[in-house]
């Protein structure tokens, strides 16, 4: 397969040429625009650290809005020879210099948005920093095809004949949901296979238009919603931030688009979003778009216009799915993955998309579910369950049970940067990635009951999964949102507490929560113990830091 090859996206861009990239507050963007201003800026980058030319290797940082600026930032690092090395542009300054200091960035690429910011940390560090103008994004009115392909054609060849697969492409850092952020090392090998097993899964084409919504120093918005459409030679509508009403608008109308951009008006046809993101959608339109005549018209724009509605990053609570269904007549396609392997897992594009789980493996996949059989010796394990794109299958005798989900292949990150002894633990002796998350298959479709960590309860005997209690939570009428926690106890070992966030006008105690659940769900999962909270701390992906939660609410606990 070329996915052997390591050929980065703004190679790939070149067959596109006029076909339109980028949708955002400033315009449209052609995917040669891309081209040219990404070369210009690379050698604008190789100036500033000294080089002729490649700078193999170096780190290259970007502080950039979700617009264009991101792409040419992101494209040129690759084009000069450097590491891309995405920042937050919510973090604030000791943040973003701790992802700074720990990737050794060589230099930081900024917009004016961020000028504060960047001043400071050039105060604070002898790291260079270069600001991006509007001409370095946007394209000047009056250069014709010819020029731009005139000034981009020399660069191009000489980058086509360089070779990438063992080059290293990015620098992402996980979401910081079990302990401190760690930059991820992925080469460019890594990426196409990443980005190949979703063009093929998902089905993209040149025709699809993404409505990006995302934050875009995490995988699910730089490489599944970015760089894969890229690859594609789709469209991005990249909104500056999310907001649920300026989601829903996008996705009604297409006059909201016309706004930014005079030359096209694309509808959007591809969805992909964070269950948080639902979430506050759900709520908006419960709110808002109250009248019969407005939520038929909803569902016929939804129904009839787009193809494709995705959730990841964390698990999908059922009433969410059921209710996006309701509303939108999608069912939402839940996917899993993670910063260190792309998307390992998903529900079927065609075919039967079940809830509360993640499918099966994607193209290039392998997955192992393993249980430790030594309590002594981690590395003693037996296999439960096993399984690629076209076949899974359950070890004799071992049916339904849960282990550890091991993952292969070739999307499967190079290491953990400046981590070696946190890279040697993350892969069994036989090359295996440990995702530290607990599954189960089960009628050939993987399900995450959660973290190994924090999410797999003991309590008297049994492994509780904290997520399988929320789920069953989340369908009570007065919870908004709950997290579930294993707090430690003399007795049981541990029991299970509950978080939770109640809806408006809401009440409920113990008892009645006890009530509720006997019929619904296996009396030694109900909670024993509920404490009422006015919010879950969720961070940029919706995720709950369940190790600061215990800190917080029961610090004899955490560890
Ligand atoms: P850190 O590694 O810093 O603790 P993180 O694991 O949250 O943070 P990411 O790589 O962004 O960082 O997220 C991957 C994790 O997200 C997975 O290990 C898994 O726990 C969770 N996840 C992703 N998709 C799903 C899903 N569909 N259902 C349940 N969990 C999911
Ligand atoms: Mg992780």
């Amino acid at each position: 397969s070329s996915s052997t090859q390591g050929t980065p996206v703004f190679l790939k861009a070149q067959k596109y040429a006029d076909r339109t990239a980028i949708i955002d507050r400033n315009g449209s963007h052609s995917y040669l625009d891309l081209l040219q201003q990404s070369c210009r800026l690379s050698q604008k980058i190789s100036s500033v650290l000294g080089a002729s030319d490649d700078v193999k290797g170096e780190r290259i940082a970007f502080l950039c809005p979700n617009d264009v600026s991101y792409v040419i930032s992101q494209w040129s690092a690759w084009i000069s020879g450097g590491v891309a090395v995405p920042l937050c542009k919510t973090h604030p300054v000791p943040e973003l210099e701790y992802v700074l200091s720990d990737s050794q960035a060589s230099v930081l690429l900024y917009t004016e948005d961020y000028a504060d910011k960047a001043a400071i940390v050039a105060e604070n560090t002898n790291i260079k920093v270069l600001q991006l103008r509007r001409e370095n994004y946007i394209q000047k009115e009056n250069e014709d095809m010819k020029t731009k392909v005139d000034e981009c054609v020399d660069i191009l060849l000489d980058l086509g004949s360089r070779s990438w697969k063992d080059r290293d492409a990015m620098i992402v850092y996980t979401s910081g949901t079990t302990g401190r952020p760690k930059g991820v090392l992925t080469t460019h090998k890594n990426l196409q296979a990443q980005v190949e097993a979703m063009v093929e899964t998902w089905e993209w084409s040149p025709t699809d238009v993404l409505l990006h919504v995302l934050p875009l120093h995490h995988v699910h918005g730089i490489v599944n919603c970015l760089v894969t459409p890229l690859w594609a030679g789709a469209m991005v509508t990249m909104m500056e931030q999310f907001s649920a009403e300026n989601t829903w608008k996008a996705l009604l109308s297409a006059s909201l688009l016309s706004q930014w951009s005079d030359s096209v008006s694309p509808r959007m046809n591809v969805f992909m979003a964070v269950p948080t993101v639902y979430a506050k959608m759900i709520e908006h339109y419960d709110k808002h778009y109250t009248k019969p005549r407005v939520r038929d018209y909803v569902k016929a724009v939804c129904r009839e216009k787009v193809r494709l509605m995705v959730s990841g990053s964390a698990a999908l609570p059922q009433p969410i799915m059921e209710r996006w269904e309701e509303i939108t007549g999608h069912r939402l396609l839940e996917r899993y993955g993670m910063t260190e392997i792309g998307m390992a897992l998903t529900n079927p594009l065609h075919g039967d998309r079940r809830p509360g789980t993640v499918g099966r493996p994607l193209p290039g996949v392998e997955v192992r579910i393993a249980q430790q059989t030594s309590a002594a010796d981690p590395q003693q394990t037996t296999v439960v369950a096993q399984g690629n794109h076209s076949y899974t299958q359950v070890s004799p005798g071992m049916e339904e049970q849960e282990g550890e989900l091991l993952v292969k292949g070739p999307a499967v990150f190079k290491q953990y940067w400046n981590r070696p002894d946190a890279t040697t633990d993350a892969f069994t002796q036989d090359g295996w990635f440990k995702t530290g998350d607990t599954a189960v298959l089960r009628d050939g479709y993987f399900s995450i009951m959660g973290r190994t960590s924090v999410d797999i309860i003991k309590s008297g005997g049994y492994k509780i999964s904290a997520l399988d209690v929320e789920r069953h939570l989340l369908a009570h009428d007065g919870i908004a949102d709950c997290a579930v926690v294993g707090v430690s106890d003399m007795t049981w070992g541990q029991r299970v507490v509950a978080l939770v966030v109640l809806r408006e006008g809401a009440s409920l105690s113990l008892g009645e929560l006890k009530d509720w659940g006997k019929d619904r769900m296996p009396s030694y999962i109900i909670p024993s113990e509920i404490k009422v909270v006015p919010v879950l701390p969720r961070n940029a992906m919706g995720k709950v830091n369940k190790k600061e939660l215990l800190k917080e609410f029961f610090p004899e606990t955490a560890s």
